[in-house]
């Protein structure tokens, strides 16, 4: 009896029946017939109801779970099927895994941990499983957590973003809470549609608190905003037009590059070339070297150094608060307007068009750093989850590292 309780508290089940543990010779793996303990029979897989039995279903049927020092390790029982008054012949609901999974909570629970602490090459090779099959587990260990949690609540400054995670224009959207910094929600897609899904989970009254949505300049986004959330201010995130100062720049860079090049001065192209990463990265991250590539670009091509200094100078505009920085964004558009860089000009077009959401985000102090960098957290996850079929499990990392669904190690508080 003392014996069964051990191997209960190895195995980390619950309200489970050890029957038998034995070595499979062929299988290489430790395997203990199990059962549901008496109360948890009987119940539906999906919703937990007690149902009526159906069949034996498939009879016998095994779960991986969590290696024993260097042997892989299974639960074996039967998976019976009951009646369901709502969701029909189903899978009988066993304690030790969910729903439709041949794996345990413990195994699960143990690769959600390690897809959002760990790389997908850790995962796979210390799990033996095949990545695309930690992606499955991820949607229902996301999908259980979600569920106990109501991550809309409270919410007042939200950003809204799209994220392409796919080539061939694959979007989700995306929202942050600006207080906590915490990804709450996120779907496939990038539409009016996608985004009035999101207000309908959050209902009217919640819509109605919210005091501030930040997005980039999407139409979309407006629409949807200006229909269910009529009172909250829209803010043009600050990341978003520091980007296009930064697309601006690479336009001038490459002009002058390619003029350059045309007019037989190849040694000012490859100098050129070489000062792309010192012209984009913010200066005090530079590097001695960058810095000096930086002073060249000075000394040779004042065109460029004007786009770079103007680039600049709008990123400290948004480093700024309140009317200071609006007065600074006033100083900085007369003298993009006046550039005669075709692509500054553009520019200051463009933030002249969306001038009142860039103040707003000035006015009210909306901080760049956090929404930048889960922007960014979420774009490396994008390419984490390369290789899972299914925008499901990508929105279900991405919830379990930057939502806070992420489940502790099993047999841990
Ligand atoms: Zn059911």
């Amino acid at each position: 009896m003392r014996f069964k309780r051990v191997w209960a508290r190895l195995l980390g089940v619950e309200h489970t029946v050890i029957e038998h543990v034995g070595f499979d010779e062929e299988a290489e793996a430790i395997v203990a017939l199990v059962r549901p303990a008496r109360g948890q029979r009987g119940r539906c897989g999906i919703c937990g109801r007690r149902s009526p039995g159906y069949d034996h279903g498939q009879g016998r049927r095994r779960w991986r779970t969590l290696d024993f020092g260097v042997v892989q390790a299974f639960l074996e029982a039967e998976a019976p099927r009951v009646t369901c008054h709502r969701h029909g012949v189903v899978v009988a609901a066993v304690p030790w895994a969910r729903h439709g999974a041949g794996f345990t909570r413990a195994f699960e629970d143990t690769a959600a941990w390690l897809a959002v602490h760990t790389s997908r090459v850790a995962v796979a090779e210390l799990l033996r499983v095949a990545w695309r099959t930690v992606g499955r587990m991820l949607t229902r260990v996301a999908e259980e957590t979600g569920a106990n949690i109501d991550r809309l609540e409270g919410l007042r400054r939200i950003g809204i973003d799209e994220i392409s995670h796919r080539k061939g224009h694959r979007y989700l959207t995306v929202v942050v809470d600006h207080d906590t910094g915490r990804l709450v929600w996120a779907a496939p897609g990038h539409d009016e549609a996608t985004l009035h899904r999101f207000f309908d989970a959050l209902g009217e009254h919640r819509s109605g608190q919210l005091s501030l949505v930040s997005a980039d300049a999407a139409d979309w986004i407006a629409n949807a905003v200006a229909a269910r959330c009529p009172q909250a201010v829209l803010c043009l995130d600050p990341f978003h037009v520091v980007r296009w100062a930064t697309d601006a720049l690479d336009e001038v860079r490459r002009q002058t590059w390619n003029a350059a090049r045309r007019s037989g001065q190849p040694a000012l192209a490859r100098e050129l070339k070489g000062a792309r990463f010192a012209l984009w990265k913010n200066p005090e991250h530079l590097t001695m070297r960058q810095r000096g590539k930086l002073a060249r670009v000075a000394d040779v091509n004042q065109h460029l150094y004007k786009a770079y200094l103007l680039k600049e100078e709008l990123r400290l505009v948004f480093k700024l608060k309140g009317v200071r920085a609006v007065a600074l964004l006033d100083a900085w558009l007369s003298w993009a307007r006046r550039c005669r860089i075709p692509a500054f000009v553009k520019l200051a077009r463009a933030i002249t068009d969306h001038r009142a959401g860039i103040q707003a985000t000035l006015l009210y102090g909306l901080s760049n750093g956090l929404v930048e960098s889960v922007n960014t957290k979420l774009r490396l996850l994008t390419r984490i989850a390369f290789g899972f079929r299914s925008p499901e499990a990508l929105i279900a990392l991405a919830m379990l590292a930057l939502g806070g669904l992420c489940p502790p190690l099993p047999g841990r508080a």
